[in-house]
């Protein structure tokens, strides 16, 4: 029978209305169960780990998204898949981070959560949590189908390090703007399999060291020096720049002189641009032709969250500077396309 373990970490899909408060707070796994009894008649053997305390997605840390990935790696051989209950504030946060931090995985890791408490009659979290199920469970000629973290929500499937949240109301709550979606839950399950990571041929690494000191600066048009460098002369690492189109910034040169001094101070800049959909194409035009030359480095068309995630794992590796600026430009679990 296949076996999948149930980590529950929290959100929406398991909270209750606080009478006192009025506020949806979250509630143990017992809530769940009660309202699935479809999960009896699944044919699979369901077991369940429940994190303590149970949390909203938005105190969501790096610290449990390692206990997360350790909780993975013991359970790793006695599991078919993993299927991850998560609030959706962070989950594309904490599918990106455990795509870098699971290194050669070969079993599915599916995130999937709820708009709509699961005791609600309209409720969204049924159809997510069962599907999502499915999905771990399902294998083409005897291994996994989709061996690789990914977030099930409202009939889709996309790649973790791929998704945004991008609506706070509508079931249909996550997209992918510069990825396919991986399957699609109709009347039957179709998978697209040339979207899939292929299964790796080497064991699973598990790297639990992260560095989260990285600044973002989102510029806007008007943007101070100060507040430019409040960002790029404080003590951080690496600074995620959200830049126009295809990473473009003014060419002012105050600008300019913030962004040399702070790689000269040997922090790592990253330029993702602001639009949902598209890359950043560093040198297409003259604005950011200069950010080439002096060394930032092109993001492509990572989503925010996997460019954090990313740096917090590569920084946390002990790699040299030029490596990680390597591999920040590289595609390491399909999060960019270069
Ligand atoms: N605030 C909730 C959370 O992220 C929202 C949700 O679950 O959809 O935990």
């Amino acid at each position: 029978m296949t076996k999948i373990l149930i980590i529950y970490t929290g959100g929406t899909i398991g909270m209750v209305n606080d009478p006192t408060t009025g506020s949806l707070v979250p509630f143990d796994f017992k809530q769940i169960r009660q309202n699935v009894p479809e999960l009896d008649r699944l044919n699979y053997d369901l077991d369940v780990y429940s994190f303590d305390p149970i949390l909203d997605s938005s105190n969501m840390t790096p610290e449990i998204w390692a206990e997360i990935a350790t909780l993975i790696k013991n359970k790793y051989e006695l599991f078919d898949g993993f299927v991850i209950l998560h609030g959706s504030d962070t989950m594309a946060f904490t599918a990106s981070a455990l795509s870098f931090m699971l290194e050669n995985l070969s079993k599915p890791v599916v995130l999937t959560g709820s708009q709509l408490p699961i005791g609600e009659i309209r409720t969204d979290a049924k159809e997510n949590l069962i599907t999502a199920l499915e999905i771990a469970a399902t294998r083409r000629d005897d291994r996994p189908m989709v061996p690789e973290v990914c977030i099930y929500f409202d009939y889709q499937l996309f790649r973790g390090n791929r998704a945004i949240k991008y609506n706070s109301e509508k079931f249909e709550a996550f997209r992918s703007p510069n990825y396919p979606i991986l399957a699609e839950a109709g009347v039957t399950l179709s998978f697209f399999s040339n979207y899939i990571l292929p299964q790796p041929d080497r064991e699973l690494v598990v790297h639990l060291n992260y560095n989260p000191n990285i600044g973002v600066l989102k510029l806007y048009p008007g943007i101070s020096e100060l507040a430019v460098r409040a960002v790029t002369a404080s003590p951080v690492d690496a600074i995620v720049l959200e830049t126009f189109g295809s990473g473009n910034t003014t060419t002012a040169g105050w600008f300019i002189d913030c962004l040399k001094e702070a790689i000269g101070n040997g922090k790592l800049i990253v330029d993702i641009t602001q639009c949902q959909r598209g890359s950043v194409e560093l040198g297409m035009y003259e604005t950011s032709k200069r950010l080439e030359q002096m060394g930032v480095v092109s993001g492509y068309d990572m989503t925010f969250e996997a460019t954090i995630t990313k740096l917090m794992y590569l920084m946390g590796q002990g790699l040299q500077h030029q490596e990680i600026v390597r591999l920040m430009e590289d595609s390491l679990r399909g999060e960019l396309t270069n």
